[in-house]
């Protein structure tokens, strides 16, 4: 209704005022009327007291009502009132307001209150409308009485009301001024109240909106006198407690952000109606999306798998934790166990969900890995195994008495057995690597060394070869970090396949050489090389491109995998180049 402080004061106070004014001027107006009347009447009394005995002796002598007439306009001007005599029986005898011609028409006043009250008490008064003046008067009246104490006429004074009014008037032009007086104080207070109190206010009202703006202001509020100044304190402290627990808010904040984007773990959370309320860095890159476009629409909408919805959508309903295996095709296949759990508010509700992403593509890769691997040790175990018990029952079955084939099936056995030895030897050299525990630490290796040492082992197949091994290495020692009996072996199982490899007559190199930004050792030879297909998988377990060939040879299959195993603990890696027909080159690169 009042759109300032200061007009609403004002108003109240205008209307106390007014309301005073009105109420006073109700109650006031006619007790001094009043009052004024009777003073009047008390004055007039005093004048017919004056003349009074004038009056009688005149009646009494019964002169002309010419000389009654006479005597009443004279008295009359003097006290300036209008003077009437009445008879006893109440006929006009001489009236100062009435021309002379005309007082005996006048109706008898024996009646007049006045009169009649004159005659009952002694004196009476009384404020009435004139109807032979046609106007408000004041009468008194007293008997006029001779010796006898007998009642002969009455003498009647009277005057205009208007003189009391005119009392009443100029009581009232003092009132209002007093009222317009009184208006001005009010605006000049209400001014000086309004100021006081809406300073305060406008400053609370300032102090409420930084606050609303998430800023705190702690001194900003002066305290004032009256109950604001308490709620000025109030505000200030509110607003020093809101800071306080902003600060703890956003700091807790902060940290579970950091933490969530620290996690390795994928972390979505979405609100009842599954729409997206956190998403971590980790979501961003499994479903290729960008974390603020997608807070606050559904999940459905911006994540193009409609497993991870369904499961969100599961857990919304169900109320307890759900646990999904999923596969994300794009941009590359992996797989992910998903923990979705509900997001429930203190008293139990559910207000939404959050969802973990733990990649297991490894894992099970892992598996798979250790499955196959598994089935293929078994199989490559199978096949000696089969020969060795079927020769051993041959034997069993008489062969024993048969010296030489007795002889030619011994060997058998231990030949077989010879690889299965190798093959044992292999595998859990494969699993040792694979395992990368205890591997032992990097030290200074002597590669020179090492290569004369391996060339050394293989001398001797290759001399039954007549294959022609060259070194090209340096003569000094050629240092080098890394594990020796791991180097050592990756050199040598290259040497072995490369004897193993090319035909009699054929020629094997290794060197080795220093290179910028780490070292390199190569082996290449002269044989039967690898068609190109195979170039991918021969560092497979168990892979081999021939394998009637490589198991005549006593090959195991895990030559090149051991290699490949070396070369991932040193950082390194191994490259093979190679033509069907003339020879390949293995070259293994360790980084400084
Ligand atoms: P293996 O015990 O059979 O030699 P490897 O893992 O050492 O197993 O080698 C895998 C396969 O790669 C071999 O079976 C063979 O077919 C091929 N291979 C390896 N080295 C050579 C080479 N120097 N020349 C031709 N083929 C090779």
């Amino acid at each position: 209704m009042f759109r300032s402080l200061r007009t609403a004061l004002f108003a109240a106070f205008i209307s106390v005022i007014v309301i005073g004014f009105l109420v006073l001027a109700l109650l006031a107006t006619p007790l001094i009327k009043s009052a004024t009347v009777n003073q009047i009447s008390a004055e007039l009394l005093k004048q017919v007291a004056l003349v009074g005995q004038d009056i009688t002796d005149l009646v009494m002598q019964k002169v002309s009502d010419t000389k009654l007439q006479n005597k009443v306009l004279k008295v009359a001007r003097l006290t300036n009132s209008r003077v009437t005599i009445i008879s006893a029986d109440g006929i006009v005898l001489a009236d100062s307001g009435t021309p002379f011609d005309q007082v005996k028409n006048l109706e008898n006043h024996g009646n007049r209150p006045e009169v009649v009250e004159a005659r009952d008490k002694g004196q009476g008064r009384s404020s009435r409308f004139s109807n032979t003046l046609n106007k408000e008067l004041i009468y008194v009246a007293v008997p006029l009485k001779n010796s006898g104490n007998n009642i002969i006429g009455y003498l009647r004074f009277s005057v205009n009301e208007t003189y009391a009014a005119g009392i009443v008037l100029k009581i009232q032009k003092a009132a209002v001024v007093a009222l317009v007086i009184a208006v001005l104080v009010a605006l000049i207070l209400s001014m000086f109240f309004s100021r006081s109190f809406s300073l305060p206010i406008i400053r609370l009202s300032q102090a409420a909106k930084m606050i609303a703006q998430g800023q705190f202001p702690i001194t900003i509020l002066h305290h004032s006198r009256f109950e604001v100044g308490i709620l000025e304190q109030s505000v200030e402290e509110m607003s020093k407690k809101l800071a306080k627990s902003f600060q703890k808010l956003s700091n807790e904040r902060t940290q579970i952000s950091t933490i969530v984007s620290s996690m390795a773990e994928g972390v979505l959370a979405v609100d009842i109606n599954n729409k997206i309320i956190l998403a971590n860095p980790v979501i961003e890159k499994i479903f290729s999306v960008v974390v603020p476009e997608i807070l606050t629409k559904n999940v459905r909408e911006v994540i193009r798998n409609n497993e991870i919805s369904d499961l969100l959508v599961d857990v919304l309903q169900a109320g307890h934790l759900v646990n999904r295996e999923l596969k994300i095709i794009l941009p590359v296949e992996r797989i992910f166990l998903a923990q979705a759990s509900p997001i429930l508010t203190h008293d139990g509700k559910i207000q939404g969900a959050v969802c973990v992403l733990y990649d297991v593509t490894n894992l099970r890769k892992l598996e798979q890995y250790r499955s196959e691997f598994v089935a293929n040790v078994s199989h490559e175990l199978k096949t000696p195994l089969t020969s060795i018990s079927g020769y051993i029952e041959t034997l069993l079955d008489g062969a024993v008495d048969d010296k030489d084939n007795t002889i030619k099936f011994i060997k058998k056995i231990e030949k077989h057995t010879r690889n299965l030895t190798t093959l044992i030897n292999d595998i859990l050299e494969v699993s040792h690597l694979e395992s990368k525990q205890e591997l032992g630490p990097f030290q200074e290796v002597d590669i020179t060394g090492l290569v004369n040492r391996a060339v050394e082992s293989v001398a001797g197949a290759a001399k039954a070869k007549d294959i022609k091994i060259v070194k090209c290495c340096a003569s000094e020692p050629c240092l080098m970090m890394g594990i020796e009996e791991h180097i050592y072996r990756a050199v040598l199982n290259l040497l072995d396949n490369a004897v193993n490899y090319t035909s009699a007559g054929g020629r094997v190199e290794i060197s080795c050489a220093r290179k910028d930004n780490g070292f390199e050792i190569a082996v290449a030879d002269s044989g039967i090389g690898i068609p190109q297909e195979h170039l991918d998988r021969i560092f497979e377990r168990f892979y081999r491109v021939d394998t009637a060939r490589s198991k005549e040879l006593g090959g195991t299959g895990l030559g090149l995998s051991i290699v490949k195993h070396v070369m991932n603990i040193h950082n390194g890696t191994v490259i093979v180049e190679s033509h069907v027909g003339q020879g390949s080159k293995f070259t293994l690169f360790f980084p400084a």
